[in-house]
């Protein structure tokens, strides 16, 4: 038997998944709505120059040149951006960028549906006989 408490306790859960899945709805939409992508995240490379005369031989070295930072194989690696490829290459990679973050908010938002789903579950289920 359902006593009072857990009746609320349904309805907010309810409530929350519905909130949940407006939010997971509006990701899904940006992700595949999206302009292209590059693989690989912004990244800034700073260098000597290797003249012992220089600023950069006393610590202030040159830059930032933009790269990007590129995982394989579960390595990273470093690939330098163009000077001419440089605002389309950054823009694909900030938005690959924001397209993973937005892909690990998905993540969290199904573990906690899959959460509150085993939690209906366990108040809504009796065992028989
Ligand atoms: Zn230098």
């Amino acid at each position: 038997m359902r006593d009072v408490n857990k009746k609320i306790d349904i309805s907010a859960v309810r409530q929350k998944l519905s909130i949940l899945n407006k939010q997971r709805n509006s990701y899904i939409f940006r992700l595949t709505h999206g302009k292209p992508m590059v693989f690989g995240l912004p990244h800034e490379v700073f260098r000597r120059c290797g003249k012992s005369n220089c600023r950069c031989a006393r610590g202030e070295r040159h830059g930032p040149y933009p790269a990007l930072s590129v995982n394989k194989d579960g390595k990273q690696k470093i690939v330098m951006i163009k000077k001419a490829d440089t605002l389309v290459v950054l823009g694909e990679a900030n938005r690959y960028r924001h397209y993973q973050e937005t892909l690990a908010k998905i993540r969290r938002i199904n573990k906690e549906v899959d959460r509150l789903l085993e939690k209906v579950k366990s108040t809504t289920t009796r065992s028989y006989p």
